[in-house]
């Protein structure tokens, strides 16, 4: 019986997107007597509110998704990333990186597909993985701060994800530190997931690219490897990833539409295959459906009766 988790970013209000993925993850812990853990994702101060993990909650409160134990923020866990940091450091398995972020991307090695896998989007090209030390010295007296990267060795990976499948990716150099001195989200994610004994990441797939990396960090801390589930996301009616400029794509926005949080609900429960478009199901009834088999494996695009724009 895997404990699962949501873990947003409290960057904006959640879009119909998230929380259907919440849902989906939700139903999976609940579905099989599982924990269900609320982690804020909000190491980044600068782009992170208060504000939006508070409606983050109350969102998820209004759908009916309950949380196990005290919410969990990664701005309160530095420590345990540091440590993971030091250790990686002490096993000599970093280099500090130099590059900017438009160098990075000027030499990314995009999708190449290798003998095996796919490097995931921006995987770093490893530039700066062989400067001795009067290189870095001379990037230093110019000024420039290093990021932290995991010497990798195109390492692949390989896992079954729960819905899309087997999937192999190269594991690039990612940054586990950046130059600000913040851990990274691909640090942090494995170190929380572990501490907190998560046995199913189900998540959006948009993150199914950067997986290979996390299992990868998770393996060499010595830590469990959980079971992931990625779940399409969700488009507007323009076939293009929701986002703000669609209109109604929060909770908010919905009831400025009319729409409850039950019709909210049972749109999701339609579109993951467990109800017909129009029937109500409670949550109760939604958790004895849950069906893996049932999840579609597109994308679901919004349906007429949630799109809509409204005035804010
Ligand atoms: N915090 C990430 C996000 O909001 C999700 C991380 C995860 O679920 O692993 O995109």
């Amino acid at each position: 019986m895997p404990d699962g988790r949501f873990a947003p970013s409290p960057t904006a209000p959640l879009h119909l997107g998230n929380l259907r993925t919440a849902l989906v993850a939700w139903l999976a812990a609940r579905s099989s007597g599982s924990r269900f853990f609320f982690r804020s994702e909000d190491m980044d101060q600068v782009a992170c509110r208060a504000e939006h993990e508070v409606s983050a909650l109350r969102d998820l409160h209004l759908l009916g998704l309950d949380h196990d134990g005290e919410v969990v923020r990664q701005s309160e866990r530095v420590e345990f990333y540091r440590d993971a940091i030091e250790r990686l450091i002490a096993d000599d398995r970093t280099y500090p990186c130099y590059c900017t972020r438009r160098e990075v991307l000027a030499e990314a090695s995009d999708s190449i597909a290798a003998p095996h896998g796919v490097r995931p989007a921006g995987a770093y090209a490893g530039t700066c993985s062989t400067l001795d030390a009067a290189g870095r010295a001379e990037r230093e007296a110019a000024g420039r701060t290093p990021s932290l990267r995991l010497r990798a060795n195109t390492a692949v990976v390989s896992f079954t994800d729960g819905l899309a499948g087997y999937h192999e990716g190269i594991v690039d150099d990612f940054v586990i530190r950046r130059a600000d001195g913040t851990p990274a989200y691909n640090l942090a994610v494995v170190v929380d997931d572990a501490a907190q004994g998560v046995g199913e990441v189900v998540r959006g797939d948009d993150l199914l690219e950067t997986t290979p990396r996390q299992i990868f960090l998770a393996r060499l801390l010595g830590l469990n490897v959980p079971d992931y589930l990625h779940v399409p996301l969700v488009f507007g009616p323009d076939g293009e990833r929701l986002a703000k400029r669609h209109g109604a794509v929060t909770l908010q926005d919905q009831r400025a539409l009319g729409n409850t949080p039950e019709d909210v609900l049972a749109a999701f429960a339609a579109s993951l295959g467990l109800c017909e478009v129009g029937e109500r199901p409670s949550l109760t009834q939604l958790v004895e459906r849950f069906d893996l088999t049932l999840l579609p494996h597109e994308v679901w695009v919004v349906p007429d009766a949630l799109a809509g724009s409204v005035e804010s």
